[in-house]
């Protein structure tokens, strides 16, 4: 579905995504990179990744052009073969990889994967946050990270199906130099971000499972009322947590939903870890008012406790007034 869209039906629009201008600064840069062939962003792989082999003088650039996402998808499967067949060096600009997420097929595109001679398949990410004196935000550098180990594993299924292939777990990441505009590039080791990402695919609940859990009729069109589409949402579980404001279209929907209830989710993940079976505001001030819970829940006692300081702290201020 469309969450943006859904959202804004909804009455909870989120101002969501890259701004206007930081979209056409990450585009020009990117090209910037790209150009003449890509023989600069080839200058650097070699540079940071090439292995002792020689340097690229010819890159293939196969055109990739495809009608669908599953065209291009078979499209670039095919390129990636005959490039490592070719042995030589190649640059896949804007490759379609697919990967099967909750039982459906799931399409993703990096900025560019190379081919090595020797066989290897490198994930390229173009990112247009500065890289200052050879380092870049660690936050940022860790969300590329992230997005770029889920092409690994996109690239590792077509690698299944190819022989003298190896995926590179270690890609490389482009950004502008300082504070110019001019590409250096670092190596980034997504092997730990790989393996968790592996994990979780794994561990995710099939999408027919989910459809078939909802009631008859469900549907999440924008078109329906606004009542309509707040009881489709409703009828599908969310956990809502502060950090969906990063990443999620909903977050405003979700964050007035879980506020209305009373939900300890909303003060975040690990204050939801620290109040264990306390699942709500009221419940969390009825035990530490003593009205409510175990008295031998650990929780409870510190809250307990927690509340009998607080009130000892008050009466100490209001004796010093
Ligand atoms: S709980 Fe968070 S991630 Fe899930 S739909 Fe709501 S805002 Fe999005």
């Amino acid at each position: 579905m469309d969450k943006a869209a859904l959202a804004t039906a909804l009455g909870s629009p989120a101002p969501f995504g890259q701004s206007q201008f930081a979209f056409v600064r990450g585009n020009a840069f990117e090209a910037k990179v790209k150009a003449d062939g890509g023989t600069e962003l080839m200058r650097l792989l070699h540079e940071r990744l090439g292995g002792g082999a020689e340097a690229p003088r010819e890159v293939l650039v196969p055109d990739l052009t495809a009608a669908g996402p599953e065209g291009r998808a078979a499209r670039t499967a095919l390129a990636l073969r005959e490039a490592t067949e070719a042995g030589g060096w190649a640059l896949l600009d804007h490759p379609m990889l697919a990967l099967e997420v909750a039982g459906s097929p799931t399409y993703l595109e990096p900025d560019a994967v190379a081919v090595h001679p020797d066989g290897t398949w490198t994930v390229v990410e173009i990112k247009s946050f500065p890289m200052i004196d050879g380092s870049a935000d660690a936050a940022k550098v860790g969300a590329a990270a992230r997005q770029s180990a889920v092409y690994v594993l996109a690239l590792e299924r077509i690698a299944e199906l190819t022989e003298g292939v190896e995926v590179g777990h270690r890609v490389l990441l482009v950004c502008p130099k300082d504070f110019s505009n001019l590409p250096t590039a670092s190596v980034v080791d997504v092997r730990k971000q790989r393996a968790v990402t592996r994990r979780q695919l794994a561990r995710l609940t099939r999408i027919e499972d989910i459809a078939a859990a909802l009631p008859e009729g469900t549907t999440f069109d924008p078109e329906c009322s606004p009542q309509q589409l707040d009881a489709a949402v409703e009828s599908v579980g969310a956990t809502y947590a502060p950090e969906c404001l990063a990443a999620c279209e909903l977050a405003f929907h979700c964050r007035a939903k879980a506020r209305a209830a009373g939900a300890v989710e909303a003060l975040g993940r690990s204050v939801r870890g620290e109040l264990g079976g306390l699942t709500t505001v009221g419940a969390v001030l009825a035990a530490a008012a003593g009205k409510e819970g175990d008295p031998a829940d650990p929780t409870v006692v510190a809250l307990r406790r927690a509340a009998a300081l607080r009130a000892e702290a008050l009466e100490g201020s209001a004796a010093c007034r």
